[in-house]
């Protein structure tokens, strides 16, 4: 099969669906200069996850794991967001999907335009404290100047908001995604390899109730062997020739 040729099929099966939804991870933000952790030049490649993502490796390296987090926003907060998700968006603008469900963690699908985003994930831009008692939290624009920042109300550590390794995730962002899914008929997977449960499920969910899946990766990832079109190819070229033919379609049938 052409790439062409699937792209063709991919845009019929979108304007075809009832309900279709996004699962997104590192790699949509790739082409944006934000690096991935898996992968080539993937950030792990070069340091311990558990060193810094886990809350114990967290409290434990506190200085240096808050310089990195710092590296990340600064990095974030330069990078725009890229073709791949400002074609999202628009598939959302024009009525074709109703929702995105991202593990990523840098804001970059609502810069670019989407509205209804699930962060599975949390954000890097909202800090909290780390004192199980204290319930102090802030949304922050820019990265902060000193690390670690303090709370004010109880002058502990404050920590990003987003999950560590072995945390939960945020409760009300799992059951709308769950909640999503099981009411969609069509997944676009795009970006992510599939090895971070329990967000990885989503598409499974889709596949369980009978929904078809899309893949968009340029290497082969956890849903590749089983979706109904896997497109091998970058999500910032790939997006955009499917929204292209969305359109298209969607013109020749409101002049019919
Ligand atoms: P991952 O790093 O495990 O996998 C990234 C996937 O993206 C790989 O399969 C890779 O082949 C693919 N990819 C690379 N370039 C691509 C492109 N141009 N187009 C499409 N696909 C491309 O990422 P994950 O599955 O999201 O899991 C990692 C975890 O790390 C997530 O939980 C996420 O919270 C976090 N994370 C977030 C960011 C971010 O917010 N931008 C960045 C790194 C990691
Ligand atoms: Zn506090």
């Amino acid at each position: 099969m052409s790439i062409e040729y699937k792209i063709r099929l991919v845009a019929e099966l979108i304007t075809k669906s009832r309900h279709a939804i996004a699962f997104t991870g590192a790699g949509i933000s790739a082409e944006s200069g934000v690096p991935t952790f898996r992968g080539k030049n993937g950030l792990w490649t070069r340091i311990d996850p558990m060193k810094y993502a886990s809350i114990d490796g967290f409290i434990a390296n506190l200085r240096e794991a808050w310089e990195w987090y710092k590296w990340r926003m600064e990095l974030v907060e330069k990078a725009e967001p890229n073709p791949g998700h400002r074609a999202l968006a628009e598939l959302e603008r024009l009525g074709f999907l109703k929702a995105v469900i991202t593990q990523n963690v840098d804001r970059l699908h609502q810069r670019a335009g989407s509205r209804n985003v699930i962060e599975l994930h949390g954000t890097l831009w909202v800090l909290r404290c780390i004192n199980p008692s204290c319930r102090y939290s802030i949304g922050i624009s820019e990265p902060p100047r000193e690390v670690p920042p303090i709370c004010p109300e109880c002058s502990s550590p404050l920590r990003p908001s987003v999950v560590f390794f072995g945390e939960e995730l945020p409760r009300e962002a799992w059951r709308r995604a769950v909640e999503l899914a099981s009411r969609s008929d069509l997944v676009l997977v795009i970006g992510t390899s599939g090895a971070v449960y329990p967000a990885a499920y989503i598409p499974f969910i889709v596949r369980d109730n009978g929904g078809s899946i899309v893949d968009i990766n340029p290497d082969r990832d956890a849903y590749s062997e089983i979706a109904d079109v896997y497109i091998q190819g970058r999500a910032g070229e790939i997006l955009p020739r499917i929204v292209e033919e969305v359109s298209r379609s969607d013109s020749q049938q409101s002049s019919i």
